[in-house]
């Protein structure tokens, strides 16, 4: 077959790496799995192995021969030829996640599943992406994209994996990586989730600076400009804070993001 890199074709072949993705999930028969991207169904058939039923997404009909031999193998799996980003996970009845996922989509995805309840997902990056994920403050790979994914699961970096582990063969290292999403009464209460969205781009732009900097700088990132900001900064009651605001933004934790957030979102309104 001709391998369709557009659409992150590398499939796994080392059953290792299959057979310890699933048991990471700790899949048993009450379990019913979503996968994204069938492949040739290595992995979904560890999973119909395990798991009550799998749910397959798969978005390239020239994989349909490999589906057909796996269905008729199989009589607990469900394959829907619909792209992932498209497909309304809600009206599928899963409780866990496992997916060597197609890269390309792996930043939509992961936050499209994150919108809607789960167990636990188990999930194969690109290296680089997982790192960032899973990374903590102060460390070079935190990010915008550690703190939004922090902040509504917790997130563990599984192992990393080799290009043999796959056909072919990528040209980047990839890793596992296991998300257990944040009760709704855990999550650190926020005053507005669309002006954190807003202010972790503001203070990412520039990560080593200073807060006060970062935020100066990118002040039209939050709605305001650069006299307003320094204003509301100039006059902000910083006493519960653990940090001030010469602190670098890539040292501040999910917490502290938080607080800054809910600090600031009050001050703005107020003025
Ligand atoms: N699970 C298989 C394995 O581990 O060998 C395949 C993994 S491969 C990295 C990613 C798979 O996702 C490919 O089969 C690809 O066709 C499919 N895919 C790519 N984009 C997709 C999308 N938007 N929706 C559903 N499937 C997609």
């Amino acid at each position: 077959m001709r391998y369709n890199k557009r659409l992150g074709q590398c499939f796994l072949r080392d059953r290792n790496i299959v057979k310890k993705t699933v048991a990471v999930a700790d899949i048993n028969k009450n379990d019913t799995v979503l996968e994204i991207g069938l492949g040739k169904g290595i992995l979904t058939k560890e999973l119909a192995e395990q798991a009550k039923k799998v749910y397959v997404i798969e978005l390239d009909r020239q994989l349909e021969p490999f589906a057909e031999e796996i269905l008729s193998a199989y009589n607990n799996i469900h394959i829907l030829w619909d792209d992932a980003l498209k497909v309304d996970f809600n009206s599928l009845d899963f409780n866990k996640v496992v997916a060597n996922l197609p890269y390309q989509i792996s930043s939509p995805i992961t936050f499209k599943l994150l919108k809607r309840d789960f167990d636990i997902s188990v999930l194969m990056y690109q290296y680089e992406f997982a790192k960032r994920l899973t990374a903590k403050e102060g460390t070079k790979e935190y990010g915008r994209l550690s703190v939004a994914i922090q902040y509504l699961a917790n997130v563990e970096f599984i192992c990393k994996v080799s290009p043999n582990a796959f056909f072919p063969k990528p040209k980047v290292y990839s890793a596992i990586v296991k998300i257990i999403k944040r009760k709704p009464e855990d999550l650190l209460p926020l005053e507005d989730p669309i002006f954190f969205d807003d202010l972790l781009r503001a203070l990412f732009q520039h990560k080593n600076k200073t807060i006060k900097r970062a935020l100066i700088n990118s002040s039209h990132e939050i709605n305001m400009d650069r006299e307003g900001i320094k204003k509301i900064l100039n006059n902000l009651p910083l006493n519960n804070l653990d940090f001030d605001l010469n602190e670098r933004v890539f040292k501040l934790s999910v917490e502290d993001m938080v607080k800054l957030c809910n600090l600031l979102y009050n001050e703005i309104k107020m003025d």
